[in-house]
């Protein structure tokens, strides 16, 4: 059995961690950003993960030349925590931020061709920032233009306090207010299914109204969107590596906690193979199911819950192209099953054609699909959407798919998640399925890392790092 009081490491200038020491299970982003805060805050960490690499369900894989990212990743001006990692970790620069948020939708679903539609914000106060712009846009009725903007008003108006929001879904409340169907496609579920993991008619209103009211009518620039110009694996690997162990953190991959227990006098065994950890505080930092199946006996007053909290899928289409064939970051798209496309060449390291990442989200009916057949299935869609395709040859297809993305955002699934304080003294879980108020999101796991950290440096009699936890300075 060993103690794990390890100091920090070299080059570390932390205080030294005085006894205390915490095991952080779990190197997702919730799990990573955890060790992190407990080690800024001088107690010392170890940190284990179940795979090869740290990131979680946000990472890369090479094939063949190219480095690929498990899904298309994407965050807002709005995502605090999210951008308070970036920099953390060195990262911001790696994964920048549109000036101001611009959108490219295309819809191949009008009788006179494929046509272009933009949302994009002005310089101007909220909602009028986006006031231009929904009155251009093409795919949407006079009538349906006027009618959004009496919704997201009265979607402003709503209380994210109010726990009533959460047991009803956000399409009935849409249609209660005066949304067609076409509004809902073109509109609310374009930026919702991207978003939420879901539609409308599957999606809790408390969760749509905190996305919509956050993102889109809370400070203008809230939405402008970033994405990494690098393979997620620089960031959430690499360089969080680099910065977990310039903090002092002892970091085990490929290295599976296989259960916790408590002591009688405080503290906890966390037993991996061959070895038993001591730690005064533990983090778990893994999925629902994970999290459920190593909780011990009378950690959470009805554990079953976190079975109840569902999942739901994305999945990437990834389509190699002999020559250039879009001239755009991204785009989204209606009226074909194509969602997002994004141009990943650079990022890749492809050297000759481009290569393009199409995201799938609530992807259930195509995610146990062969890839012939998805082959068959989007390739056309492409060739209707990006007419460059028709003369151009397909290199490299192939697909990715995660079958737990997200938690399902369902009406109801707000009762089901825990906060990062358990019953059992010095245990604390953290994960983006947890009660951080966000859907299952890069910004809801850090946030449920800093909140993890933060109740865990309370009980230890640690002060907390000011600066780790005023996120809303970051903005
Ligand atoms: C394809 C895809 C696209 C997405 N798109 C976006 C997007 O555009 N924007 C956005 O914000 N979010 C997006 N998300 C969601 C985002 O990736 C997740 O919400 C976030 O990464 C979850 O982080 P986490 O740390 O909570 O959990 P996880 O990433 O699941 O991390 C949990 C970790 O625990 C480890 N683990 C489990 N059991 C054990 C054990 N017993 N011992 C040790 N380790 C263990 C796992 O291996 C894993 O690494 C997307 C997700 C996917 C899959």
């Amino acid at each position: 059995m060993s103690h794990g009081t390890r100091a920090g490491g070299p080059g570390t200038d932390r205080p030294a961690p005085a006894g205390r020491h915490a095991v952080v299970v779990g190197g997702g982003l919730a799990g990573v950003t955890a060790a992190l805060a407990l080690a800024d805050a001088g107690v010392g960490v170890t940190l284990l993960e179940g795979r090869p690499r740290l990131g979680g369900l946000a990472f890369s894989f090479r094939r063949g030349g190219l480095t690929v990212d498990n899904g298309q990743h994407v965050y807002l001006r709005c995502c605090t925590a999210y951008r308070w990692f970036l920099d953390r970790i060195g990262g911001a620069a790696l994964a920048p931020l549109q000036n101001r948020l611009d959108v490219p939708v295309l819809d191949l679903a009008r009788p006179e061709g494929r046509r272009l539609g933009r949302l994009r914000r002005d310089p101007l106060p909220v909602p009028l920032h986006l006031g231009r712009s929904l009155a251009a846009y093409p795919h949407l009725s006079l009538a349906d233009r006027a009618r959004v903007g009496r919704a997201a008003l009265a979607l402003k108006g709503l209380d994210l306090a109010d726990p009533a929001l959460d047991d009803q879904d956000f399409g009935s409340w849409l249609a209660a207010h005066g949304q067609s169907a076409r509004a809902v496609e073109a509109l609310w579920d374009l930026v919702g299914v991207a978003t939420l993991n879901a539609v409308a008619d599957d999606t809790s209103l408390a969760l749509a109204a905190m996305v919509f009211k956050t993102g889109l009518l809370s400070d203008p620039s809230a939405a402008d969107i970033g994405w990494a110009r690098v393979p997620l694996g620089e960031l959430h690997d690499r360089l969080a590596r680099q910065a977990l162990d310039a903090a002092g953190v002892r970091t085990e991959v490929r290295t599976r906690v296989a259960s916790l227990s408590p002591h009688a006098d405080g503290g906890w065994s966390v037993r991996i193979p061959g070895e038993t950890i001591t730690a005064d505080t533990v983090v778990l930092a893994v999925p629902q199911r994970e999290a459920y199946d190593l909780l011990p006996a009378g950690a959470l007053d009805a554990p079953e819950r976190l079975l109840g909290i569902g999942t739901a899928p994305i999945l990437n289409v990834h389509v190699v192209y002999d020559r250039p064939v879009l001239t755009r970051p991204f785009f989204a798209a209606l009226g074909t099953p194509v969602q997002w496309v994004f141009d990943r060449t650079d990022a890749s390291g492809l050297e000759r054609g481009q290569y393009l990442a199409v995201s799938q989200s609530v992807a259930q009916a195509d995610i146990d699909e062969p890839v012939a057949v998805l082959r068959e299935r989007y390739l056309p869609e492409l060739r209707r959407l990006l007419p460059r395709t028709r003369g151009a040859r397909v290199e490299d297809f192939f697909v990715t798919r995660e079958r737990t993305a997200t938690f399902a955002p369902a009406p109801g699934v707000g009762r089901l998640r825990p906060g990062a304080r358990t019953k059992a003294p010095g245990l604390y879980l953290a994960g983006a399925w947890t009660a951080t108020g966000w859907p299952a999101t890069m910004e809801g796991a850090v946030r449920s890392g800093v909140g993890a950290a933060d109740a865990a440096l309370g009980a230890l009699g640690r002060p907390r790092p000011r600066h780790l936890f005023a996120l809303e300075e970051a903005a």
